[in-house]
């Protein structure tokens, strides 16, 4: 089912990310915990692509798997920035026979490698391989990323902002956003959005922190903003494992309660594979997701 169908839906939803494994060693092992996972059943569930593109059949194969044996519906992601247009051209075609109807069109970072050599890498930006996803002719619901607290390698907002319209105009049907941890962040961007035009459905991801070694990485990835009761929460409990896992679940379960309660009905959260934590969430707001 394609997720613009999926969100049209009164009903309060969440949907998960999983990432595929790296090896085949890990194959069985991310398997289980992602059909885990699918059990408690998300409205959808997104499978990354490894950076540089080095799971793209372990993504294919993992969404595979969850839409056919739990019947959840699958988000698979797509990077471009390090494949030639043939290899794109392939995985497009890929994707379309594994019966996948939904693709994150992604541009991919920009590693040290791919700075200093570009070649064969035929794309620059997101919404080229948005453009090849519209012409290949599959009838693919896309989606792409957006950044509340703009791109890393962005200006300023106003430069951010035009290009994710341009990426939106090229075939965008929804956004899902880098994780943030201040709500109010997250409702600045919406108005900036609509004020320029961008009228498709902006889904907020959430990452809960649940490990105290989590969060430098984590702010590093996705230049957010560490409110300070969310530094005291690190401080106080970082260094026990399972005060700072309850602390963390705690911490997301009343982002997402309050982005609910300010009328977002979709919520996306990066669930790191930990089937234990999506169960946690799922059940503090069990009352509330109905
Ligand atoms: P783009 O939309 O191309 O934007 C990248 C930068 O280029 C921005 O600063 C933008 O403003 C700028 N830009 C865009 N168009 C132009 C233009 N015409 N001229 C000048 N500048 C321009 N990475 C992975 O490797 N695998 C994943 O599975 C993955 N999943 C993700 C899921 C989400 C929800 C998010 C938020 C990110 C994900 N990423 C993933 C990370 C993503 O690949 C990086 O953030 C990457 O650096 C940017 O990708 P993008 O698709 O947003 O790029």
């Amino acid at each position: 089912m394609k997720i613009t169908e999926l969100l049209k839906s009164d009903k309060l939803t969440m949907s998960f990310e999983v990432f595929p494994p790296k090896t085949d060693t890990s194959f069985e092992s991310v398997k289980k915990a992602t059909e885990e996972i699918a059990q408690m059943r998300p409205a959808y569930m997104s499978v990354t692509y490894g950076a540089g593109g080095g799971t793209s059949k372990y993504t294919l194969d993992i969404a595979q798997n969850i839409m056919k044996t739990c019947g959840v519906p699958t988000l698979a992601h797509l990077t471009c920035i390090s494949s030639d247009r043939d290899t794109i051209h392939q995985r497009i075609k890929e994707i379309k026979e594994a019966g996948i109807k939904n693709v994150l069109a992604l541009r991919g970072d920009l590693t040290p490698e791919l700075m200093l050599d570009r070649s064969g890498c035929d794309y620059q930006y997101a919404a080229e391989l948005v453009r090849d996803l519209k012409e290949s002719g599959a009838d693919f619901c896309i989606g792409g990323a957006c950044y509340p607290e703009i791109h890393i390698e962005s200006k300023n907002y106003r430069e951010d902002i035009a290009h994710l319209k341009e990426k939106v105009d090229a075939g965008c049907e929804f956004l899902t956003t880098q994780m943030f941890f201040d709500n109010n962040i997250f409702y600045n961007y919406m108005w900036k959005l609509r004020e320029a035009g961008i009228n498709v459905p902006i889904i907020p991801g959430i990452m809960p922190i649940t490990n105290g070694n989590q969060i430098d990485r984590a702010i590093k990835l996705s230049n957010s903003f560490m409110p300070r009761r969310f530094r005291m929460l690190v401080d106080k409990f970082g260094d026990n494992p399972d005060a700072m896992k309850q602390a963390g679940i705690a911490y997301t379960t009343e982002q997402v309660i309050g982005l609910y309660a300010n009328g977002i009905k979709n919520v996306h959260i990066y669930t790191m594979n930990k089937p234990d934590i999506a169960k946690a969430l799922l059940e503090n707001l069990s009352d509330i997701l109905g």
